[in-house]
C-alpha cells in the first residue's frame, strides 16, 4: 500500500485529535471519561427484545431501500400528524450520519457553498468537502446564538444549504424559537436548503425543540435513534423532507448503504412506543449539576439540551488545558476539534454521577491552578 493510492479527498478527513483522546482512554486504567458522545443508558429491555425477536423470526434479509414499512409508516404517521405538510416524506437511513452523507451528496454540487455555524459537529465540514462544496463558517462565539444578519450577509448566489443543529454538539445550546423561525423564513426567502440535524431533539431540558420545519415546510430533517434510545451501534436513523429530495437520497442509498440493518429497524419501531422521560429527567439533573458546579470557575453558556457543556478554558489554549486534564486522568475534548478557535473544551455528562463528580473536582482544581 502506498500513499500514492489515496485519493485527494482523503485530505478532507482528519480524525487525529479525537482519536488521540480515545487512544489515551484505552491505555488508562481508571480514566474519568467525560469525552464520550453517546448515552450511558442501555437500549430499553423491550427494544432489545424486539431486536432478538426479529433476528429469531428470520427478519435478516435486506430491507427495502426506503426502510421497513413497520418503521417507516409509524414515522410517517407521526410526522404527518405533527407538521401536516402536503409534501413531507420520510425514509430510514443508516444512522443520522447516513442521512447527512446522503443529504450532502444529493444536494451539493462542486463549488456550492454550505453555511455552517462554528463550533459544529466534527463531520459537517468533511462531508461538505467530500461533496465538493465549500464551507462558509459563521462564528457564533461567545454565546453560540445565531445572528440572522450575519447569516443573511453570508448568503451568496452559490449558497446551496445551511446545516443547522439544535440542541448543538459540542455546545449543548438550544436555539430559541425566534432564531429558528427567522432562519427558516430566511432560507425560504432565499431558496436555500435548510438541513436540520435533530439527533438531540429528545434531550431538551427547558422547553421542547421547535423544528425549523414548522416554519419552512421544505426543511430537510436528519434524525436518528442513536442518542434517544442509547443505540448508536445499531445504525438506525431517518430523514424527512420534500419528496423529491427524499427520493434522490433514497436512490443514492440504494448504491451506497443499501439499507439500515433490518432486525434493528423492527426494534426501532418498538422504540417509538417507549417513554424515555426518566432518562431525560436524569440527564436534566446532570446538566443542572454541571452548570452549578462549573459556573463559578468557568465561563459557561448554560446548555439547554444534548449532553454536552462547552466551557471556555480559564488559562492557556483549549489544547493546553485538555492536555493538563488528561494528565489528571480526565478525558475531555479540545474545542478546536469542532472549531476554528482553540479556546474551549467539550465535556459530555453522559456518565454516571460518580464519574461526573470526579470530573468536576479535577476541573475545579485545574481552573484554580
Ligand atoms: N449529528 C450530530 C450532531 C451528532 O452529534 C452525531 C453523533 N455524535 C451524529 C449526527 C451522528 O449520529 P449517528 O450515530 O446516528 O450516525
Amino acid at each position: 500500500m502506498s500513499d500514492a493510492w489515496l485519493a485527494d479527498r482523503m485530505a478532507f478527513f482528519d480524525s487525529s485529535g479525537i482519536r488521540k483522546v480515545f487512544d489515551l482512554a484505552s491505555k488508562m486504567t481508571n480514566p474519568i471519561n467525560l469525552s464520550i458522545g453517546q448515552p450511558d443508558f442501555d437500549v430499553p429491555e423491550e427494544v432489545r427484545q424486539a431486536a432478538v425477536d426479529a433476528i429469531q423470526s428470520r427478519k435478516n434479509g435486506y430491507s427495502v431501500t426506503q426502510g421497513m414499512p413497520v418503521l417507516r409508516e409509524k414515522l410517517q404517521a407521526q410526522l404527518t400528524a405533527e407538521y401536516g405538510h402536503a409534501d413531507r416524506q420520510v425514509f430510514v437511513t443508516s444512522g443520522t450520519s447516513g442521512g447527512l452523507v446522503l443529504a450532502m451528496l444529493a444536494l451539493v454540487n462542486p463549488g456550492d457553498e454550505v453555511i455552517l455555524f462554528d463550533p459544529c459537529f466534527v463531520s459537517y465540514e468533511s462531508l461538505v468537502r467530500l461533496a465538493g462544496g465549500t464551507c462558509v463558517l459563521i462564528d457564533t462565539y461567545p454565546d453560540f446564538r445565531i445572528d440572522l444578519n450575519r447569516v443573511r450577509d453570508s448568503i451568496t448566489p452559490r449558497t446551496k444549504a445551511i446545516l443547522f443543529n439544535s440542541p448543538g454538539n459540542p455546545t449543548g445550546v438550544t436555539a430559541t424559537e425566534s432564531e429558528i423561525r427567522e432562519l427558516a423564513e430566511l432560507c425560504a426567502e432565499k431558496n436555500v436548503a435548510l438541513i436540520s440535524d435533530e439527533i438531540y431533539a429528545k434531550f431538551c431540558y427547558d422547553e421542547p425543540l421547535i423544528s425549523p420545519a414548522k416554519y419552512n415546510p421544505r426543511t430537510l430533517v436528519v434524525d436518528g435513534f442513536s442518542k434517544a434510545y442509547g443505540m448508536p451501534g445499531w445504525r438506525v436513523g431517518f430523514a424527512h423532507g420534500p419528496s423529491e429530495v427524499i427520493q434522490a437520497m433514497t436512490k443514492l442509498q440504494q448504491y451506497t448503504f443499501v439499507c439500515a440493518p433490518q432486525p434493528l429497524q423492527w426494534a426501532g419501531a418498538a422504540a417509538l412506543d417507549v417513554d424515555m422521560t426518566p432518562h431525560i429527567d436524569a440527564y436534566r439533573r446532570k446538566r443542572n449539576r454541571i452548570c452549578e458546579a462549573l459556573s463559578e470557575c468557568f465561563n459557561l453558556v448554560r446548555p439547554g439540551g444534548a449532553f454536552y457543556a462547552y466551557p471556555q478554558v480559564p488559562w492557556g489554549t483549549g489544547t493546553e488545558f485538555v492536555t493538563a486534564a488528561i494528565e489528571k486522568q480526565l478525558l475531555i475534548i479540545p474545542g478546536k476539534i469542532f472549531s476554528r478557535r482553540d479556546t474551549h473544551f467539550r465535556l459530555s455528562y453522559a456518565a454516571d454521577d460518580a464519574t461526573i463528580e470526579r470530573g468536576i473536582e479535577v476541573l475545579r482544581a485545574l481552573a484554580r491552578r
